[in-house]
């Protein structure tokens, strides 16, 4: 573009909260530090968190990802994923004696404890997640095969058969659309009234924040842009999100080379948000690519800052 060529304007709303959430936070800081303690190669079972850019990172300092422990060797340290694992797997690093540090969400953890407290209680229990999701293979591999149903949607909650209706309890996955979730959790409170559920669902509060200020922003932007892999669940229902909040042109972009300019044809605000596992470097890598093209005018949405944090295990505090 020549210099006597005026860039159009655009108004950059920023989603706030937006980007990475404490389980992220925390799953990363564990490989990191696993890596300094105990040098590299550190093993990791399953992509830490969703978010390619993130893994790329872990790879070049010393991280070793892979889908199984069996792909590990015995006297490596190993880190399993924020999305929680089954309990078979701790219980095989533990019969060959490996080093183990488990990056599971504490927020998922606890949706594992509600779970065991249901079946120790005698419930049959309803989880609401997407199948193949590794947080479900993780929740569901908590529990004997047959203690956990897995429902995706408000047709399965209807045709769900418990062996006993008074003995039903849900959980949900972390990373849900907040409303699709409350459809189907209302499907089964109706079929059955005396289902034993958490407060409201499982959702974290990252997610259900992104996707409350995901809305906002989709209200007054033309085009949406969500930062986050394909892979990230909380990502793409942000994007679901969006364009259920009016921002017809709502995309997932991996980073800024992904953003196609042609997508903002004629539009006079553009809405930036990303998922949990995306870092904000990536955030800022968009804005920048947009300055290129644009006179742009960046507007960050007040909202109240997010204060959760977790701890990291003893094993790397010490
Ligand atoms: Fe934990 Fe929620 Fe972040 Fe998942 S999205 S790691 S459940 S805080």
């Amino acid at each position: 573009m020549s210099a006597a060529t005026p860039r159009p304007p655009l108004t950059v709303l920023l989603a706030t909260p937006r980007g990475f959430c404490a389980g992220v936070d925390r799953a990363i800081q564990i490989v990191e530090r696993a890596i300094e303690k105990y040098g590299a190669p550190v093993y990791v079972r399953h992509e830490i968190v969703h978010n390619r850019h993130v893994v790329e990172r872990l790879k070049r300092l010393g991280a070793v990802f892979v889908e199984e422990l069996e792909e590990c060797p015995p006297d490596r340290p190993v880190v399993f994923s924020a999305h929680g694992v089954p309990k078979a797997v701790p219980a095989e690093a533990k019969t060959r004696k490996m080093l183990y540090l488990d990056a599971t969400c504490p927020l998922v953890s606890k949706v594992h404890v509600e779970a065991g407290r249901h079946f120790d209680a005698g419930r049959e229990i309803v989880l609401i997640g997407h199948a193949g999701h590794p947080e479900v293979v993780g929740t569901m591999g908590q529990l004997p095969e047959d203690a956990v149903t897995l429902v995706e949607t408000v047709a399965d909650a209807e045709a769900f058969t418990p062996r006993d209706p008074a003995r039903v309890a849900f959980v949900t996955q972390t990373t849900l659309s907040v409303d699709d979730t409350a459809a189907i959790v209302e499907a089964l409170r109706r079929r059955f009234p005396a289902v034993a559920a958490p407060h409201k669902d499982d959702i974290c509060y990252a997610t259900t924040n992104r996707q409350e200020a995901v809305k906002a922003v989709a209200a007054h932007a033309d085009v949406l842009l969500v930062l986050g892999s394909a892979n990230s669940s909380n990502s793409v229902r942000l994007v679901e999100v969006a364009r259920r909040a009016g921002a017809a042109r709502a995309h997932l972009i991996e980073d800024a080379a992904a953003l196609d300019l042609a997508w903002l044809d004629g539009a006079a605000v553009v809405g930036v948000t990303a998922g949990a596992s995306a870092p904000e470097v990536l955030v800022q890598g968009v804005i920048d690519r947009l300055g290129e093209a644009f006179d742009i005018d960046v507007d960050e949405v007040d909202a109240p800052r997010e204060t959760v944090s977790f701890k990291l295990p003893r094993a790397l505090t010490g």
